[in-house]
This record gives structure tokens, C-alpha cells and sequence, in this order.
């Protein structure tokens, strides 16, 4: 349910309201716009009469949220939420260009990448340290190291650092080290960890998409996370399972203008993972962008040929070089 004040509603009257539904035992989310000020109810809002609220004077009107998803919902917050990363904004009239590598493979591997990608203007520097593999005999991440390794390239680049969070017992080597939690696509629906990452991780999180997953069932994933008391979560589509095996995934554009319009998070494209192809990455980058993504994220590596995880859908340096360059004079026509 969400409250509409009028504008300028005086701050005692607006008071008043929100001292009887907190009464009734329900949060309250305020998003202050520029002229109006809205509050959505979290709750057992079968508590609330509705009409106990219309008959005060400085509500405007009073809505039923449909959607399952509340905190996520563009209702709640007409606004786009602009999520500070370490200082790197992601959303509203920004766009947010992560790249590196699938997985760190070595100190030298990392930092020679993270100068690259610096000087193309990239805004962070992504890493698996943790790997989901498809098999337990395929390279599983380098773990701890890796993110120590992270750590160094950010010392000497100021790039954020971004890698995926597999498990509970990470969380606090997380929290040190990493500036945005990945929760991965097989880790979308993993609700208890979720519910840890909502209630432990006190960074901004980048909840994939799963392989299979509406966008009801991807939203009500960030609404875990938010529910349980990280407000910070942005989006990214790396495409989905289709019948079509060509490709390693469909990339669905379709999911930025739907989501720009359920919900106020920021969304962000990962074409690497989507076409499984370095050749797809290029023009599906340039169509997000076209299509109004917040953000693109690219698996870059010096030497595709001998990584350890996802060459073939991996760019070289100078082609994230010349990439990049094209993504920002093409959000500047957007
Ligand atoms: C990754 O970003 O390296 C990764 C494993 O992504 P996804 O969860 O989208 O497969
Ligand atoms: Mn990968």
C-alpha cells in the first residue's frame, strides 16, 4: 500500500499519518521526489483502513500495491535510485562501465588489466575469486588470494572492486575487501543466502538474473535482499536459457525497458556472458546502451586464448579500449 501526500504537505501533518500506520505495527518507506512525497507500507496492510487515512487532509491518495514485490517496486519509489559504489554512482544519468577479467588468475594477470581497463575509463574492475563451475574438475577460483589480489589493483588504480559472493562463510572477507557483491545467476534463487547477503553485506549487491528466471521471480529475489536490510541492489541481465544453442544465452534487451518501468533500481547488461561470443559483446553493448541500460559490465582479458574461464566471450584491452569510447559518446545521444 502506498500513500500519496500532496505537495507541499506540512512535515507535522505528514507526521501524524505515519505515527498511526507505525501504530498498527507497519514499516514505512519514504521517497521524497521533487514535488510529492510517497510512502509505501511493508506489513500486514489488511490492518489499515484506508479511509481512516484518505479523511486526512494532507494525503492526496492511497494506493494497493498488486505486485509482490514492494521495496523493489517503481510505485514505491518513482525515482531511479543512484546506488554509490566506493564513490562510483550506478544509475540515473549514469553510465557505469565494469570489466575484467572472469577469474583472477595471477597478481600480474589482475593488475596488468586493471591499468588497461583504467586508462579505456572503466569505473571498476570485476574478478571471480569464487567460481560457480558447471564441473568440479574445471578451475574453481583462486579464493582468498584472489581477493587480495583485488585489493592490490584497486590500491594502485582507485578502480572498485566487484566479484561474486558463493557462499555465507565469505560474507565478512566480502565486507573487507570487495566494494560490489556479484550474487550470481545459479545463486538467484538461493534464498538463504539472500536473506544473509540482506542482513550481513553492508555493500551495494549485483544480483544476476538466473538461467530461467521471470522478471517477477528476479525482483522478489531483490526484494530478499532489500527485505531483509540492504536497500542497495542493482540488476544485471546476462542473458537467458533458450532453445537456441548457438549462442552460450539469449541476451533479453527487453528487460531494461520492463524493468526501467516495475522497478526504480538501476539495471546493468552483462553481453559477455549472454552470446558466450567476443564478437557478440560489441554490438549487444552498444544495443543496452541504446536501449537505456544503467551500466555494462565485460569480461576483458590480455590473453583470451590461455584463460582459465570464459576466453571465447573475453576482450582484448584494445577492444575494450575502443568499446568503451563508443558506449559513452553513445549514452551522450541517448
Ligand atoms: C561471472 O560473472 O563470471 C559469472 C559466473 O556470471 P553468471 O552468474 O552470470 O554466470
Ligand atoms: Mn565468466
Amino acid at each position: 500500500m502506498i500513500i500519496v501526500f500532496k505537495p507541499h504537505a506540512e512535515e507535522k501533518d505528514v507526521k501524524r499519518v505515519l505515527d498511526k500506520v507505525e501504530k498498527l505495527g507497519l514499516q514505512t518507506h519514504i521517497s521524497q521526489g521533487e514535488n510529492t512525497l510517497v510512502v509505501g507500507l511493508v506489513g500486514d496492510t489488511t490492518r489499515v483502513d484506508p479511509k481512516r487515512i484518505e479523511v486526512e487532509e494532507s494525503v492526496d491518495r492511497i494506493m494497493k500495491v498488486s505486485e509482490p514485490y514492494k521495496l523493489a517496486n517503481r510505485m514505491f519509489h518513482p525515482e531511479d535510485t543512484v546506488i554509490d559504489v566506493s564513490g562510483v554512482k550506478v544509475g540515473g544519468e549514469h553510465l557505469t562501465l565494469i570489466a575484467g577479467p572472469c577469474s583472477v588468475e595471477s597478481e600480474d594477470q589482475v593488475l596488468q588489466i586493471a591499468r588497461d581497463i583504467k586508462k579505456s575509463g572503466a569505473d571498476m574492475l570485476r574478478g571471480g575469486a569464487y567460481k560457480p563451475r558447471t564441473s568440479p574438475y574445471s578451475f574453481q577460483g583462486m579464493g582468498s588470494q584472489a581477493l587480495d589480489y583485488l585489493w592490490e589493483a584497486k590500491k594502485e588504480t582507485g578502480l572498485p572492486i566487484v566479484s561474486e559472493l558463493m557462499a555465507e562463510k565469505h560474507i565478512d572477507e566480502f565486507n573487507e575487501k570487495v566494494d560490489l557483491v556479484q550474487i550470481g545467476a545459479r545463486n538467484m534463487q538461493n534464498f538463504d543466502l539472500l536473506k544473509e547477503v540482506g542482513e550481513r553485506i553492508q555493500k551495494p549487491v549485483l544480483l544476476k538474473r538466473g538461467l530461467s528466471n521471470t522478471y517477477e521471480e528476479w525482483l522478489m529475489s531483490a526484494e530478499y535482499i532489500m527485505a531483509h536490510g540492504n536497500p542497495n541492489v542493482i540488476l544485471c541481465e546476462r542473458g537467458i536459457r533458450t532453445f537456441e544453442s548457438y549462442t552460450r544465452n539469449t541476451l533479453d534487451l527487453q528487460a531494461i525497458p520492463v524493468l526501467k518501468r516495475l522497478t526504480h533500481l538501476p539495471i546493468i547488461i552483462d553481453p559477455s556472458h549472454a552470446g558466450g561470443k567476443w564478437w557478440l559483446v560489441e554490438p549487444m553493448a552498444k544495443a543496452s546502451v541504446a536501449a537505456g541500460c544503467d551500466g555494462v559490465m565485460v569480461e576483458v582479458h590480455n590473453d583470451p586464448e590461455s584463460a582459465l574461464c570464459d576466453g571465447p566471450q573475453s576482450l582484448k584491452p584494445d577492444r575494450f579500449d575502443s568499446l568503451a569510447k563508443e558506449l559513452r559518446t553513445l549514452k551522450e545521444l541517448v
